[in-house]
């Protein structure tokens, strides 16, 4: 079977995760997290970085540490994975959707002013798919109006911009190590920021509200903490990224040389470097992308539809229409890209997908 992502990891992490249980380091304790983020916050190119569980307690802290609470609005775009929104309504605010740029997934920000109101205190840019959204208007609208930004950049760690990468462009920066991220550790996740402040919010609402002394508890925090274990693991990946983002984009250049022709390859503006994280083609409107999915999965091919547009389930459930996001979500397919494929595996893929089409 032809997995739509398969993790990458090898003897490094073995030996990392070995060494830890050697010398007992397994809770948050010890010496590997603060390297993890050390090492991780150099690479961003930010003054800090506070490791947690995941992307979503990652967005939770962020909001957390920038005041965000009932009664606040904070724009997210209509077409990501659900916990973007979710990290919002966590808090008591509410989420409100801006449609797709006509491009590229990500929020057009062009429909983001006419969604700002006197409550709204953010706005969460996501990186969709491993591609930086366009944070020069963002920024711009985001000052002219004096709202803060979460990036997140869950799918998209070392994507950049002539500003700088993703993740240091913004108030914070959240980022996802889940497995199928472009660096995992099982579960995970980390937030960066340039603002000490920040940082050092956020590492307390993470380990239950406690600024100093043990037991010292000055708020409601949450265990959001991450383990040595995975930060091990992290750490190895961490050392090998370069590596995993030229192959990533060796196999999007053979995507890009095979996909059927007539079909929409997956977006790169000329102004940002993507770090392709899952191969997305549009196929044309009126194909049957389910039909399509079942015909390669009887190949062995598994594929991906694009993110439901969250207002067209239960919890974020409006009549507000989002034609770009619709798009997308309606023609877009998602195809394997893991970093053990092979030029045969994606002629493979391209031809079989050729056939399904027909
Ligand atoms: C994966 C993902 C998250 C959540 O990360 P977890 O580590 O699974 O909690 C948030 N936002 C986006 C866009 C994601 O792809």
């Amino acid at each position: 079977m032809l997995n739509v992502s398969r993790p990458s990891l090898g003897i490094e992490e073995e030996l990392a995760l070995r060494d830890c249980i050697k010398e007992g380091w397994v809770s948050y304790r010890g010496p590997k997290v603060s390297e993890f983020e050390r090492k991780f916050a150099a690479y961003i190119g930010t003054d800090y970085a506070v490791a947690c569980s995941s992307g979503t307690s990652a967005l939770h802290l962020a909001l957390l540490a920038l005041g965000i609470g009932p009664g606040d609005e904070v724009i997210v775009p209509a077409l990501t994975f659900i916990a973007t929104a979710n990290a919002v309504s966590y808090t008591g605010a509410k989420p409100v959707f801006v449609d797709s740029h006509i491009n590229y997934w990500c929020m057009d920000p062009g429909d983001l002013e006419s969604k700002i109101t006197s409550k709204t205190c953010a706005i969460i840019p996501v990186h969709l798919y491993g591609h930086p959204c366009d944070m020069d208007q963002i920024l711009s609208i985001a000052r002219s109006y004096n709202l803060k930004i979460v990036e997140d950049c869950a799918e998209s760690l070392g994507a950049e911009i002539s500003l700088g990468k993703c993740g240091n462009l913004g108030d914070v920066g959240c980022f996802s190590f889940f497995a199928n991220k472009i660096i995992t550790c099982g579960e995970g996740g980390m937030c960066t920021t340039n603002d000490k402040t920040l940082a050092d919010n956020m590492r307390i609402y993470g380990d239950h509200g406690t600024p100093g002394r043990p037991y010292g508890h000055d708020r409601i925090g949450y265990n959001y903490r991450l383990t040595s274990l995975q930060a091990a693991v992290g750490l190895a990946q961490l050392n090998k990224i370069s590596d995993f983002l030229a192959r990533r984009s060796l196999i999007r250049s053979w995507y890009d040389t095979y996909l059927p022709k007539g079909l929409v390859s997956m977006p790169e503006e000329p102004w940002a470097k993507s770090v392709n994280w899952i191969y997305t083609c549009l196929l044309n409107w009126g194909t049957d992308v389910e039909k399509v999915r079942s015909l390669l999965l009887k190949e062995g091919i598994e594929t991906r539809p694009v993110f439901e547009t969250l207002t067209n389930m239960p919890p974020y459930k409006s009549d507000e229409k989002f034609p770009m996001a619709f798009n997308y979500k309606v023609r877009g397919l998602s195809l394997p890209t893991y970093l053990d494929l092979t030029e045969l595996d994606i002629i493979y893929i391209c031809g079989s997908l050729k056939e399904a089409l027909r």
